[in-house]
C-alpha cells in the first residue's frame, strides 16, 4: 500500500484535506480497554497489514492517512459519529449476545429520524478513506454524495457482531478488493472495524448477488432498517 503523501484534498468535498479521521474511534476504544498504558498495551491492527502496540488513546497510530477537511470531519458528519456511539453503546453491554436483534427505533429514539442512515453514513466515511489510502478501486464519489446529501449510501452493507473476549488486538482489519469469483474482477471493497468484543463487517459492492452470504442478512438502511442483526463472529484474529 503507497502511503498518502503530500498535499492532499478532502475527498468528500474537494477543500485541502488536513485533519486526519481515526481509524478505529477513540471512544469505543475508551468504553472496552480504559486503561491502556504502558504496562497493558493494546495491540492495534492498520489498515495495511500490520500491527502497532499502542501505550495510550491519544497515539497518532490510531489516526489515518486518509485526511478530510474540518468541516467534513468535525461538523458535516457529527451526527454520524453520534449514531455509531449511540449503536456501540448497546452492542457493547454483555448481555447482547449473538443471535439477538437489536431495534434502531429503540436503540435512537433520543436521536433524530435520519440516525440509521447517519449510522451507514459513518462507516461510509471510514471507508472512503481506507479506499483513498490503500488505492481501492470503489466508487468514493458515490460515498461522499450519501455523506454531503445525507442520504443512504445504496452499496454500503453493514454485518454488525460479537466476537469472543480473545486478546486486546483491536483496529482496522482487512481492508481489500473482493472479486467475483468467475470473472476474477474487483467488484468492491470489505474490512472490519474490529473492537475485540465488538465488530462490524464492512461491505461495499454494486454486486450483492455474487455475496449474497454476505450480503443478504446484512444490514442497509432501507427495507428491515429497523431490526440490527448480531452476528457471531469467531476470534478474528
Ligand atoms: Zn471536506
Amino acid at each position: 500500500v503507497a502511503p498518502v503523501t503530500g498535499d492532499q484534498v478532502c475527498w468528500i468535498c474537494g477543500d485541502p484535506g488536513t485533519t486526519g479521521e481515526h481509524g478505529v474511534k477513540r471512544s469505543d476504544l475508551k468504553a472496552l480497554y480504559p486503561d491502556v498504558s504502558q504496562q497493558t498495551p493494546l495491540y492495534l491492527h492498520l489498515p495495511d497489514g500490520g500491527i502497532t502496540r499502542i501505550q495510550g488513546l491519544n497515539s497518532d497510530a490510531l489516526k489515518l492517512a486518509s485526511k478530510l477537511c474540518p468541516t467534513c470531519n468535525n461538523t458535516r458528519t457529527q451526527p454520524h459519529d453520534r449514531a455509531w456511539e449511540t449503536l456501540a453503546q448497546r452492542l457493547r453491554q454483555p448481555e447482547v449476545r449473538a443471535g439477538h436483534v437489536i431495534r434502531l427505533s429503540e436503540a435512537f429514539s433520543a436521536l433524530g429520524p435520519n440516525a440509521p442512515v447517519d449510522l451507514q453514513l459513518y462507516f461510509a466515511k471510514l471507508t472512503g478513506c481506507l479506499a483513498q489510502e490503500g488505492g481501492i478501486p470503489i466508487d468514493i464519489a458515490e460515498l461522499a454524495d450519501a455523506i454531503k446529501t445525507g442520504r443512504p449510501c445504496p452499496d454500503l452493507y453493514l454485518r454488525f457482531g460479537k466476537s469472543p473476549p480473545d486478546k486486546e488486538v483491536v483496529g482496522i482489519v482487512g481492508a481489500e478488493v473482493i472479486r467475483d469469483d468467475a470473472t476474477r474482477k474487483v467488484v468492491g471493497m470489505s474490512w472490519y472495524y474490529n473492537l475485540g468484543l465488538v465488530l462490524v463487517h464492512v461491505i461495499h459492492t454494486p454486486s450483492p448477488h455474487l455475496f449474497a452470504s454476505l450480503c443478504v442478512d446484512a444490514w442497509h438502511p432501507g427495507g428491515a432498517a429497523d431490526e440490527v442483526f448480531v452476528h457471531d463472529y469467531g476470534p478474528l484474529l
